[in-house]
């Protein structure tokens, strides 16, 4: 039996989600963002669901993994909220 090497990007195409449309699950305050030279939320997302353009971070939830990092390492308020999604919504895992 041969076990098949997958990219991080392979793995995460197998999830899949319910985005629970214009109810996000993370709020993110941009005016803090503004502010925060660190910006640890750029690395450490695995889904990279942070992204900077333009000098400014912006946040898109629909592929988050609910991991919870960005709220752990955000030490300048800028996730304001952080909930998981409601029922039936958010990430289903897949391994193949
Ligand atoms: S770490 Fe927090 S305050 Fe800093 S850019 Fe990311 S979300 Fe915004
Ligand atoms: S909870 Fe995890 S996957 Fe979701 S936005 Fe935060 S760091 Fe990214």
């Amino acid at each position: 039996m041969s076990i098949k090497k997958l990219s991080p990007e392979d793995l995460l195409a197998l999830n899949k989600f319910a985005v629970d449309e214009g109810n996000p699950h993370i709020l993110v305050d941009k005016t803090k963002c503004a502010q925060c030279t660190a910006r640890p939320c750029l690395v450490v997302c695995p889904a990279r669901c942070y992204r900077q353009k333009d000098g400014e971070v912006n946040f898109e939830y629909a592929g988050c993994l609910e991991c919870g990092t960005c709220r752990v390492v955000c030490t300048y308020g800028g996730v304001t909220s952080w909930n998981y999604p409601r029922a039936s919504y958010g990430v289903t895992f897949r391994c193949s």
